[in-house]
């Protein structure tokens, strides 16, 4: 792997600009919440893919009107890293499958998603992969027919202990 310091704003912003079209030919919002800029340690290529990959099944796994935000925050308390996270409004994913989605070529509805013609499986098992490489987390959390949410944590490159501690 070739693990480089990124601007995660914008490879973000560059990734949700390429997926805006179809965000919009799925009328699904595609939005953005990056109060905060960060400098990551990680592989850009890999990142990127896990982040299209994501966003993707947010925007096909959605209702019409649907929403997707991508958004960055601070995840550890010792302030090293930060949570990325993709969240949509859409069919959800059942607790019995949840565990199963990352599996390689597990798909929840295999008749409809024939029907739609795309898909094999794949998305989810190499975000998995990628975000182990990097011995970062992925939390999955989901509600049928309500929402769900697919998180992970990448670390700054950019963070120096005492600077960033408030009080001081
Ligand atoms: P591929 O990504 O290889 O084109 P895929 O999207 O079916 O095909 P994955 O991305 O690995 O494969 O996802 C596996 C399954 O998990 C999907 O088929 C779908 O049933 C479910 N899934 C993934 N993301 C979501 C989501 N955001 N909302 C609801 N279901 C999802
Ligand atoms: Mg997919």
């Amino acid at each position: 792997s070739d693990i480089q310091n990124i601007n995660l704003k914008d490879l973000v912003m560059d990734v949700v600009t390429n997926l805006q079209y179809k965000a919009e030919k799925a009328d699904v919002v595609l939005k953005t919440d990056l109060p905060q800029n960060y400098v990551v340690s990680a592989d850009r290529n890999q990142i990127r893919q896990v982040l299209i990959n994501l966003i993707d099944n947010s925007i096909k796994y959605n209702v019409k009107g649907g929403k997707v935000t991508v958004g960055v925050k601070p995840w550890s308390k010792d302030n090293t890293r930060v949570l990325v996270y993709v969240k949509d409004t859409g069919i959800g994913i059942s607790q019995q499958h949840i565990e199963r989605v990352t599996e390689r070529f597990f798909r929840v509805d295999k008749s409809r998603s024939r029907e739609d013609g795309e898909g094999t499986g794949l998305g989810l098992a190499i975000v998995k992969h990628i975000i182990q490489a990097h011995n970062e987390e992925l939390f999955i959390e989901s509600t049928p027919n309500v929402s769900s949410s697919f998180s992970f944590t990448l670390s700054r490159a950019d963070h120096t202990s005492f600077k960033d501690e408030p009080n001081q």
